[in-house]
C-alpha cells in the first residue's frame, strides 16, 4: 500500500537472539480502528440483548435474546480479532488455517453463552459474577491465542509469558468490570442510561482490543534463517477485513434494531395493558359507586335513590303500554320500640330478617323491593287490577306472621301498608309516593297491622290535619277551647269512687267537641304534646283542689302522660310545681303511662319515674296487654297500678281464653303488689266476672261516661249514695233486672 507507510505501527524493534533476526511487522491503523469499532458495536449489542432478555415476558423470548446476545458478542469479538490479524502486516507471507480460525470462533461463542447463562439468575452473587468473568475472560484469551495459532508463516514464533499473563488478566478484569457495569446499568434511566450504555460499550470494546494487542506484543516472530530481506508482500487483506467488518457490523446493527423494535413493541403492549387495567379499574370504581349510591348496605335492597330511578323507568314503560302499577308503602309497627329496648344491633338484625321476608313475598324479579331508610319499605309491582295489589300486601303481612327470634326473645312483628295505583291515584312518581304514604298513615291510624288504598278523602284529611295542628297551637297559646272530662274509677269491694281519670277534650269552633283520638297524634307528631300534657296536669290538679273544697277530699286524679314526655327530665319539676300551686297532696295524683312508652329507653325512663315516685305521686301502667312488656320489665319500675286494656274484657263473657288471660294478669299484678284497674267495663256481667277474678277497681261506661267538670259533683253524689256497684250482689242483680 504505497503512501500509507506513515500510518503503520512499528510494533517491535530489532531484537537479536541466537543469531536470529527479529522480523519487522506493523499494523494497518485503519483496520485497527475498524476492529475497535466492531468490538464496541458487539459490546453495545450485547448490552441491548441482556436488557431484552431480562425484560422479555416469555421464557422462549428470553432464550432467543440470550443466544442472540452471545452470538453478537462472540461474532463481534472474533471479527475484531480477525480484522486486527489482517491489520498485521509482516514481511513474510501469512496464511490462515480455516479450521482453527472457525474453532476459535466456537470457543468465544461457547464462553459467551456460558457467561450469559451464569448471569441469568436474578440475585447475582459475587462468586457467580467472578466465575462468569473468569470463563469469559479465559474465552477471549483462548480465542486470541488459538486464532493466532491459525496464522501460518515461514517465520518462527515465540510468546513472551509476561505479555500472555497480562493479556489474560486484562481479559478477566475487563469482563468482570463490564459485568458489574451491566448490572449497575439496570438502575439507570433515560439519558443517563443511554450515556452509560455507550460508555460501557466503548470502554469494554477498547479493553478487548487491548487484550488482542497485548497478545500481539507478547508475540515475537523471527526468521529461522536470519534472512532479513524486507521484501514487501502485497496483500489484499484489507479488502477481506473491510468485508468482514461490514458484514459483522450489519449483523450487529440488525440485531440491535431488532432489540429496539422489540422494546418499542413491548412498551406499546405494556401501555395497552396499563390502559386496559385502568379502564377496568375505572369500571369497577363506577360500579361500586353505583352500588353505594343505589343500594342499602344493611338489607342489600335498593335504596330510595335506586328506587326512584327504576320507578321513573317503570312509569314510562307502564304509561306507554297502558298498564297499571301499584306502589306499596310499608312501615313496621312499633319498630322504634324494638330499637330502643333491645338496641340498634337487634333492630338491624330484625330489619334484615324482615327485608328477606318481604323479598320472599315478592312474586318475580320484576317486583321492585326497596328500603327507604329506618323501617320504611316500598314495593313496586305491575298489576292488572287492584285485587292483585291487595293480595300482594296480604301476602307480605302473612309472611311476617312467623315469629322472629331476636335477642333470645321470639316476637311477631306486624306492618301497616298504604297502596297507591298508577294511573288512578297519580301519574308522577312523587304524587304516587305521597298518596301511598297518606294511605299508610291511614293504616296506622286504624290501629296498625292493616292495609289501605289511597282515596281522595285522604288528601282532604291530610290538609284537615294540617289545619288542626295550627288551631291546636293557637288553642294552647290562648288557652281557649281545651277542657277536661272526668271518668270515675270505682272500688269493686265497696262500690265507692276512689279516683277520676282526666281525659282531654277540645271544643273546636267548627267541628264541635273533639276527643283525644282526633288531636293527640297530631300533637305528638308536632311537638305540641309537651305543652298539652302540662296544661292537662295543671288543670286536673286545680280541678281536684276545687272538688276538695266541695268536700271530696279523699278523691284522687289520674292524668295521662304521653310516651314523648317520659324522656323529658323537666317532667318531675313540672309535677312538683303543679302540686304546689294547687295545694294537692302528692298521693292524690296518679300518672298514667302506656306500656309502650315504658318500653322505650327503660333505664332513662325508670330513673325519671323513680324521681316522680319519690315525690309521693302514684304511677299507673295504662293499656296493659297491648304492648310487649314482660314481668322482668315491670319489676324494674316503681309502679302502683296496672290498667288492663279494654280489649281483654270486650269478649270476656264468651271467650274463656280472654277470661284466663285476665285472671293471670290479675294474679301476676297482685304478686307484684300492684292495684288492678280494668277499663272499658260496659256490662254487669263483665263487672261480675272481674269481681270474681279479684280485680280491685273498674272504670267504664257502665259506671259513667267521662263527664265535664261541672257535672261531676252531681255524678259523684249519685254514685256515693247508691253504692250500686259494690260486691253486694243484690245491687248488681237489681241493676240487671232494671235493664231487662
Ligand atoms: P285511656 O287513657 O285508655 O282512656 C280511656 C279511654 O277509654 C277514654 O277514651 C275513655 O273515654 C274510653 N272509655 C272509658 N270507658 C269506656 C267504655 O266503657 N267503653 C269504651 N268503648 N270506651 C271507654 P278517650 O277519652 O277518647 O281517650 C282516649 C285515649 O286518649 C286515652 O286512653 C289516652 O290514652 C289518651 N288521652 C286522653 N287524654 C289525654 C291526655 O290528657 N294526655 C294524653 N297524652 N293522652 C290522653
Ligand atoms: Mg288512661
Ligand atoms: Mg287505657
Amino acid at each position: 500500500m504505497p503512501g500509507m507507510e506513515w500510518f503503520k505501527w512499528q510494533f517491535f524493534g530489532s531484537h537479536v537472539e541466537h543469531g536470529q533476526q527479529t522480523l519487522n511487522s506493523s499494523h494497518n491503523l485503519y483496520l485497527v480502528f475498524l476492529a475497535w469499532l466492531v468490538a464496541c458495536a458487539a459490546c453495545l449489542a450485547v448490552l441491548h440483548m441482556v436488557e431484552r432478555a431480562s425484560n422479555a415476558e416469555k421464557p422462549a423470548a428470553k432464550t432467543i435474546w440470550r443466544w442472540l446476545g452471545a452470538s453478537c458478542l462472540a461474532g463481534g469479538i472474533w471479527a475484531m480479532h480477525f480484522i486486527s490479524m489482517l491489520a498485521f502486516e509482516s514481511s513474510h507471507e501469512i496464511r490462515y488455517n480455516l479450521g482453527i480460525t472457525i474453532g476459535s470462533l466456537l470457543i468465544i461463542w461457547v464462553s459467551a453463552l456460558v457467561a450469559m447463562y451464569l448471569l441469568k439468575q436474578p440475585g447475582l452473587s459475587r462468586a457467580r459474577l467472578m466465575m462468569a468473568a473468569l470463563i469469559f475472560g479465559i474465552g477471549i484469551a483462548s480465542m486470541h491465542y488459538s486464532g493466532m495459532s491459525a496464522m501460518h508463516t515461514n517465520s518462527l514464533q515465540h510468546y513472551d509469558p509476561i505479555g500472555v499473563i497480562l493479556s489474560l488478566l486484562l481479559a478477566v478484569g475487563a469482563s468482570y468490570w463490564a459485568l458489574l457495569m451491566t448490572i449497575a446499568l439496570r438502575s439507570t434511566y433515560g439519558l443517563t442510561h443511554q450515556f452509560f450504555k455507550y460508555a460501557i460499550s466503548f470502554a469494554t470494546g477498547t479493553a478487548i482490543l487491548g487484550v488482542h494487542f497485548i497478545g500481539m506484543w507478547a508475540l515475537h516472530t523471527y526468521s529461522p534463517t536470519g534472512d532479513t530481506a524486507q521484501g514487501h508482500i502485497e496483500t489484499n487483506h484489507w479488502q477481506l477485513a473491510l468485508m468482514v467488518a461490514i458484514i459483522t457490523l450489519l449483523l450487529i446493527g440488525s440485531s440491535i434494531s431488532a432489540a429496539l423494535v422489540d422494546k418499542k413493541l413491548q412498551q406499546k403492549e405494556h401501555d395497552l395493558a396499563r390502559v386496559n387495567a385502568l379502564l377496568s379499574q375505572l369500571d369497577e370504581a363506577r360500579m361500586s359507586l353505583q352500588q353505594v349510591a343505589h343500594y342499602d348496605p344493611l338489607t342489600n335492597l335498593i335504596n330510595r335513590r335506586g328506587f326512584n330511578q327504576i320507578f321513573a323507568e317503570k312509569l314510562a314503560e307502564s304509561s306507554a303500554q297502558h298498564r297499571k302499577l301499584a306502589v306499596l308503602f310499608l312501615d313496621i309497627d312499633h319498630f322504634k320500640r324494638i330499637n330502643d329496648s333491645l338496641g340498634h344491633d337487634a333492630g338491624d338484625e330484625l330489619l334484615k330478617t324482615i327485608a328477606s321476608q318481604i323479598s320472599g313475598a315478592a312474586r318475580t324479579h320484576a317486583d321492585v323491593v326497596a328500603r327507604f331508610g329506618g323501617d320504611e319499605f316500598c314495593i313496586l309491582i305491575d298489576i292488572n287490577d287492584r285485587d292483585e295489589a291487595q293480595s300482594m300486601a296480604k301476602r307480605i303481612m302473612y309472611s311476617l306472621r312467623d315469629p322472629i327470634e331476636l335477642a333470645g326473645r321470639r316476637m311477631v312483628m306486624t306492618t301497616s301498608i298504604g297502596i297507591s295505583v298508577f294511573p288512578d291515584d297519580g301519574t308522577t312518581s312523587s304524587e304516587l309516593l305521597k298518596h301511598a304514604d297518606l294511605a299508610l298513615y291511614q293504616s296506622k291510624g286504624n290501629g296498625r297491622n292493616s292495609l289501605n288504598f289511597f282515596n281522595s278523602n285522604l288528601t282532604v284529611k291530610a290538609s284537615l290535619e294540617l289545619q288542626i295542628e295550627e288551631e291546636l297551637r293557637q288553642a294552647l297559646d290562648e288557652d281557649i277551647g281545651l277542657l277536661l272530662h272526668y271518668q270515675p274509677i270505682i272500688d269493686l269491694k265497696h262500690g265507692r269512687v276512689v279516683k277520676l281519670e282526666a281525659l282531654v277534650r277540645w271544643e273546636h269552633p267548627e267541628h264541635g267537641l273533639l276527643g283525644p283520638d282526633r288531636f293527640i297524634n297530631i300533637a305528638e307528631a308536632n311537638g305540641l304534646i309537651t305543652e298539652l300534657d302540662r296544661w292537662v296536669l295543671r288543670k286536673a290538679c286545680n280541678d281536684l283542689a276545687a272538688l276538695s273544697r266541695l268536700g271530696w277530699e279523699q278523691l284522687g286524679v289520674a292524668v295521662n302522660c304521653s310516651a314523648l314526655n317520659l324522656v323529658r327530665e323537666a317532667l318531675a319539676d313540672e309535677i312538683k310545681s303543679a302540686l304546689l300551686s294547687s295545694g294537692i297532696a302528692p298521693h292524690r295524683l296518679e300518672l298514667e303511662v302506656t306500656e309502650n312508652a315504658l318500653m322505650g329507653n327503660i333505664s332513662k325512663t325508670s330513673q325519671l319515674l323513680r324521681q316522680i315516685r319519690a315525690q309521693g305521686v302514684s304511677l299507673s301502667i295504662d293499656d296493659f296487654g297491648t304492648g310487649y312488656s314482660s314481668l322482668a320489665y315491670l319489676r324494674r319500675l316503681p309502679l302502683n297500678t296496672l290498667k288492663i286494656d279494654r280489649s281483654f274484657i270486650q269478649d270476656i263473657q264468651t271467650s274463656s281464653q280472654d277470661l284466663e288471660i285476665v285472671q293471670a294478669i290479675i294474679v301476676m299484678a297482685h304478686t307484684l303488689q300492684l292495684v288492678v284497674v280494668t277499663e272499658g267495663v260496659e256490662t254487669l256481667q263483665q263487672l261480675e266476672l272481674l269481681s270474681h277474678c279479684g280485680c280491685d277497681l273498674v272504670q267504664g261506661y257502665l259506671i259513667s261516661h267521662p263527664v265535664a267538670f261541672d257535672a261531676l259533683p252531681e255524678l259523684l253524689e249519685q254514685l256515693h249514695h247508691t253504692h250500686r256497684f259494690g260486691s253486694s250482689h243484690s245491687a248488681l242483680q237489681h241493676e240487671e233486672s232494671n235493664r231487662s
